[in-house]
């Protein structure tokens, strides 16, 4: 007997713009516009993917851009984020830090200033509509200029405190040198959002270091690849440097072969603290409290390890004290009910 958990309170940290759309609204959308959709977004989705190599990551990135090719109108975007956020609210979600990269939508929707207010307006809109409190986390793409990340660091500060609570980094981790986005990772800093660059996923510990110490990191995307060096671990723990964790991301890319594989066990008796994510529901089939449910039955965890995971992503958050103390007191409140499934 074990407590369900899409009644568990939880975070979540990592979760992208375009990712997070429904399937059904990709296939909608795409019909009302004649957009031709690949078959793996049609009957063989969710699609096969592996990231292994180049060629397979240009693949996953093949798909993100003709799925991002299907938001049109502002309307599409206000939808898109509120059904993320009924569907986080289904699953348990409280509080929801969504990824974006501007820079990617501009051209369709007058610029990347334009395109920030629209989805900042959505946000607002979509947390009236359902409860779900929603930040904005900007990212720029290390496969483009660094130059373009200074830029979108100094649209990410303008809106610090509007909104924005952070400032990433995306895209494949074997391409761009990251050392070289440091400039743009020190004008978020000043305005003291958050830095979530991703690190450690698709590249071993060396990135993660270059995440560290070159960025300043506060939490890391993915980073689950830290366990591959002792010492690195220890700091990463020590630090209490948040790694958001999206198991079925990690396998769908071909990372880890399998769910057991994701060394989650590991991260957790080091001490790290761990945010589990879904990443791109769009591409990998599943949400968030799935990825709760998947660790569950892989690694046979207890409901107070659950509890204590969901406790992690509150406090590796950037939500305001009096919502992070609610949810925490929802949480204990989950535990201490009788297991009911
Ligand atoms: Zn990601």
């Amino acid at each position: 007997m074990h407590r369900p958990l899409t009644e568990l309170p939880k975070a979540h940290l990592h979760l992208h713009f375009t990712g997070a759309m429904r399937h059904s609204t990709l296939l909608e959308l795409a019909a009302r516009d004649g957009i031709h959709l690949p078959e793996a977004l049609v009957s063989a989705w969710p699609p096969k993917l592996t990231a292994a190599d180049e060629k397979g990551w240009f693949r996953f990135q093949r798909l993100y851009d003709v799925a991002r090719s299907v938001l049109r109108t502002e309307g599409d975007i206000r939808r898109l984020v509120r059904e993320a956020a009924e569907d986080d609210v289904i699953d348990g979600g409280r509080w929801l830090e969504i990824q974006v990269g501007p820079d990617g939508y501009a051209a369709r929707f007058g610029g990347i200033t334009a395109f920030t207010d629209l989805v900042l307006d959505a946000a607002r809109e979509a947390t009236a509509n359902t409860g779900l409190p929603i930040a904005v986390v900007i990212a720029a793409n290390r496969t483009r200029h660094p130059l373009d990340a200074r830029m979108l660091a100094r649209l990410a500060a303008q809106y610090a405190g509007r909104g924005v609570v952070g400032f990433g980094l995306s895209n494949d981790e074997r391409r761009g040198v990251t050392e070289e986005f440091g400039p743009a990772f020190r004008i978020a800093r000043r305005a003291d959002l958050l830095l979530v660059p991703h690190g450690g996923e698709l590249v071993g510990p060396a990135n993660i270091e270059a995440c560290l110490d070159l960025l300043h990191a506060d939490r890391l995307g993915h980073g689950v690849r830290v366990v591959e060096d002792p010492a690195l671990l220890d700091r990463v723990a020590a630090a209490g440097t948040t790694l958001e964790v999206c198991p079925t991301s990690n396998v769908a890319l071909g990372v880890y072969s399998d769910l057991t594989s994701v060394p989650l066990p590991q991260l957790l008796a080091a001490g790290v603290n761990v945010a589990l994510g879904a990443d791109d529901p769009l591409l990998f089939g599943s949400r968030l409290a799935s990825q709760y449910a998947t660790m569950r039955a892989a690694h046979d965890l207890s409901d107070a390890q659950l509890a204590e995971l969901a406790r992690m992503s509150v406090r590796g958050s950037r939500a305001p004290e009096s919502v992070r103390a609610q949810i925490l007191t929802d949480i204990d409140t989950w535990l201490a009910a009788p297991p009911s499934e």
